[in-house]
């Protein structure tokens, strides 16, 4: 990692924000490294989980908000299990997803077009309906290729249904929507 020079960019507020909206108290982080070490994605983080804290809590706001790591976090809580310090690591992670595509720091659009499309699919169907889900990211990137190898194994299985199947109780599943767009959830 670049070296940063944490007193010229501390950022208080934004310490002050991630800690309010997780409930977490960043200071309790003391590098142990456990969190990296138990998560499966740090082989494809461009900064581990363990340093992704020790920015946060050094204030520095758009270097951690720029981190691609965000948009890989699979969110299995490992790293929460792990902590000695009882600090729910992938709480932190999801506050800062949020704070980053809030504030238009999210670096990588496809990953947020998978995103909000899986997200419009849940809310119009109860469930995901991956065919569709599909053909809305095609459409809004222009990745026809995506994944396109894994066609030939995941249809013969069914694992790929071509027409949608909504719950019962997609009211239910609306009225949590509106309540998280009312609490300033998704930009
Ligand atoms: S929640 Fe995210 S950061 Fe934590 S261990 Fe899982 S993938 Fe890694
Ligand atoms: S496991 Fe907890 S204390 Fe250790 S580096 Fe990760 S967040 Fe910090």
């Amino acid at each position: 990692m670049d070296a940063v020079n944490l007193s010229a960019s501390y950022d208080a507020a934004f310490v002050d924000h991630v800690q309010r909206e997780s409930g977490q108290s960043l200071s309790r982080c003391y590098q142990c490294g456990n969190c990296t070490a138990g998560c499966p994605y740090t082989f494809a983080y461009d900064i581990p989980v363990s340093q992704i804290m020790r920015l946060t809590q050094a204030g520095q706001k758009r270097r951690v908000l720029e981190c691609g790591s965000l948009w890989m976090c699979a969110t299995c809580e490992s790293c929460t299990t792990r902590c000695p310090n009882g600090i729910d690591v992938a709480r932190v992670m999801d506050v800062l997803r949020h704070i980053s595509r809030r504030e238009g720091f999210a670096a990588r659009r496809p990953v947020k077009v998978f995103w909000d499309s899986f997200l419009d699919s849940v809310r119009k169907h109860g469930r995901v309906f991956e065919a569709g889900l599909l053909a809305k990211y095609v459409a809004l990137t222009g990745r026809v290729w995506t994944d396109l190898d894994l066609a030939p194994r995941i249809l013969p299985k069914g694992k790929l249904s071509l027409t949608p199947h909504p719950i019962k109780g997609r009211d239910e599943m609306e009225k949590i929507f509106k309540r998280f767009e009312a609490r300033g959830g998704r930009s």
